[in-house]
């Protein structure tokens, strides 16, 4: 059945109002009172309060599409952009949540129903994970849904040295709630590479991961032990993209409605027919992430989350670069995206302006010394002995030119290579000591852009002094 992700969307609110939940607006990507976090990414952060029984509300059910970013910190999916067809940077996460409410049995009842009834998935092409000692688990799926046992997989604890293998016990932190998940896969067809959750190609895109439903159960002491919450909590996030996926009737995210659309402006503006390109795929996803972090109130700069969004942006241009791309290329896409997501939130909408002209103005600037910067590292990469460009040029390349270590690191991945990340870390660290300014890159945006007569931005000030206490957790 096709559904468009509008249409996915405001079905999946509809069905968890008329099962009782209140519908709450996303929140914003820049958390409200966490500075342990360093972008909102899920739709538990903004009742992380109500879940630890801090706050009080006037319901015990709640339902939300939440706008997240994974992009540095705990959840970092920058990397996978442009190599998975599940990853982006930006995605919104479907959540309904139970605050003491009901338990395991509804939960896992309203994720089969929704899946197989509303959205009508087939359901031989769904797989499910419970944590391995979850037998309450196993049985619902088991006896209640009727999911056989053959498509019931017993996922333990992650192991320090595998890198991909999932992991079924969700904490919020080394002490506090925690407790078994469920995870819903679908097998998109044994043309596609990947095994199922638990097999050592289980990180291939064949069984993706749809939705994760989290039990929290206990509550973790520092000594380790683990207390019986007295009323445990349901958190669950479903992927609106891979979902959007199947129900359109393809296999990598980067295929449906809003990509395409985003996919094919980028590749007219740009001037460049190949559709099939990866940087497309890269820049159609980095729009949505720098468009909705400027829209949050996140500037470009050199530190914190400023600095992963200058990130972001200086990526995305490399990679237009890369196509071809004559003049400023990025910001035209905000009134593309405006256009699909802008009915379902506002904050993007009403600050199309803005991000636009955030977004010039940096591209612009990096664009000047770009060309000079990719001259250096391909004369540098002829000489290059080996597989990993020295510290000393990722450094150089980095100060002089303003390409962050991870743009770097994204252009020797290209070609095979990588970077000497601790070469890099050490010269930083020597020019830090030598006490010199960070970056010839601060860019002064109140002149700018006049925010300090701009009601939007309200939370300037404030947010940078935020980005500061941020980057202490995310070094
Ligand atoms: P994966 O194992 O595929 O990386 P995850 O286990 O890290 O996913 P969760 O933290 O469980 O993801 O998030 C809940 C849901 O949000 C996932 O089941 C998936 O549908 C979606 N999701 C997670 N990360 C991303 C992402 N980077 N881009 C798009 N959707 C995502
Ligand atoms: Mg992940
Ligand atoms: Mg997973
Ligand atoms: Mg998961």
């Amino acid at each position: 059945m096709y559904m468009t992700s509008a249409e996915i969307r405001e079905a999946f609110l509809e069905f968890f109002r008329t099962k009782g939940h209140q519908l709450v607006s996303s929140s914003s990507l820049v958390p409200h009172d966490d500075p342990t976090l360093l972008f909102t990414n899920a739709g538990m952060n903004q009742f992380k309060d109500v879940f630890l029984g801090k706050e009080q509300r006037s319901y015990v059910r709640a339902a939300s599409s939440q706008r997240c970013v994974r992009a540095g910190g705990k959840h970092n999916d920058l990397e996978n952009v442009g190599y998975t067809a599940r990853h982006h940077t930006f995605f919104e996460m479907l959540g309904n949540f139970s605050f003491g409410d009901y338990f395991k049995k509804e939960a896992i009842n309203y994720a089969w129903e929704f899946l197989t009834e509303v959205a009508k998935l087939p359901k031989e092409r769904l797989l499910v994970t419970v944590y391995e000692t979850d037998d309450e688990a196993f049985q619902i799926w088991n006896e209640q849904i009727g999911v056989p046992a053959d498509r019931i997989v017993r996922i333990g604890d992650k192991s320090p040295e595998k890198k991909f293998e999932s992991d079924n016990f969700w904490q919020m932190g080394d002490t506090g709630p925690c407790g078994p998940c469920t995870e819903i896969f679908y097998d998109h067809g044994e043309h596609i590479w990947g095994g199922p959750p638990g097999s050592p190609e289980e990180d291939g895109d064949r069984f993706i991961e749809i939705w994760n439903v989290v039990f929290m159960q206990f509550n973790r002491q520092a000594d380790g032990t683990m207390d019986p919450l007295p009323n445990p909590s349901v958190d669950t996030g479903m992927g609106l993209e891979r979902i959007a996926a199947i129900l359109q009737g393809v296999h990598s995210n980067y295929e449906i409605d809003i990509f395409q659309t985003l996919i094919k402006h980028a590749a007219q503006i740009i001037g460049t027919e190949d559709l099939e390109s990866k940087s497309l795929r890269v820049i159609a996803d980095h729009i949505r992430s720098c468009a909705f972090l400027i829209a949050d109130g996140v500037m470009p700069s050199n530190e914190g989350r400023g600095y992963v969004l200058r990130r972001i942006i200086r990526r995305a241009v490399r990679h237009g670069n890369k196509l071809g791309a004559k003049g400023a290329f990025f910001n035209r896409l905000v009134p593309v995206l405006a256009n699909e997501m802008g009915a379902a939130f506002d904050e993007l909408k009403s600050q199309i302006p803005v991000i636009e002209k955030v977004l010039k103005v940096e591209e612009e600037q990096f664009a000047r010394t770009l060309d000079r910067g990719l001259q250096i590292l391909d004369d540098a990469l002829v000489e290059l002995e080996g597989t990993q460009i020295p510290g000393e040029l990722v450094f150089k390349l980095y100060d002089t030119y303003g390409f962050p270590a991870d743009l770097t690191a994204d252009i020797a991945r290209e070609r095979e290579l990588t970077i000497d990340q601790e070469g890099f870390d050490r010269e930083m660290e020597a020019q830090r000591k030598r006490a010199q300014s960070a970056s010839s890159f601060d860019k002064d945006y109140n002149a700018d852009l006049n925010v300090q007569h701009c009601s939007e931005f309200v939370g300037y000030d404030k947010l940078n002094d935020n980005t500061k206490v941020v980057s202490l957790f995310t070094k």
